[in-house]
């Protein structure tokens, strides 16, 4: 006779992780690049040290400097980021992008 002992339940079915907010969602270019690390600064969620998934660089910036990469600097300012060759090089892919962060932007 096979009576179990197990007294203690083996995990939970759906291990559910504290979500850190949604912030995600609406920054669509976090998924064109990849975080490797926070920058020096003291402002937490500021610096980030990323790579463009698209044309393997890595930078040291904020996540507006980020736009900057792969769209170019808003008119009457200046472009303190390098341009990314990739989107350059392909408009296409550009402006698949740049819809996708302008539908996540709109409300
Ligand atoms: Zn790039």
């Amino acid at each position: 006779m096979v009576f179990g002992t197990s007294s203690q339940s083996h995990g939970s079915p759906d291990e559910t992780q504290p979500a850190a907010g949604n912030e995600d969602a609406s920054r669509p270019l976090l998924e064109e690049v990849r975080i490797i690390g926070s920058g020096a600064s003291k402002n937490a969620g500021g610096t980030k040290v990323w790579v463009c998934n698209h044309c393997s660089i890595q930078f040291t910036s904020s996540y507006t400097r980020m736009h900057t990469h792969f769209f170019g600097a808003q008119t009457g300012k200046k472009a303190d980021i390098r341009r990314c060759s990739a989107m350059i090089k392909d408009r296409e892919k550009l402006q698949r992008l740049l819809s996708k962060v302008k539908e996540a932007d709109s409300p």
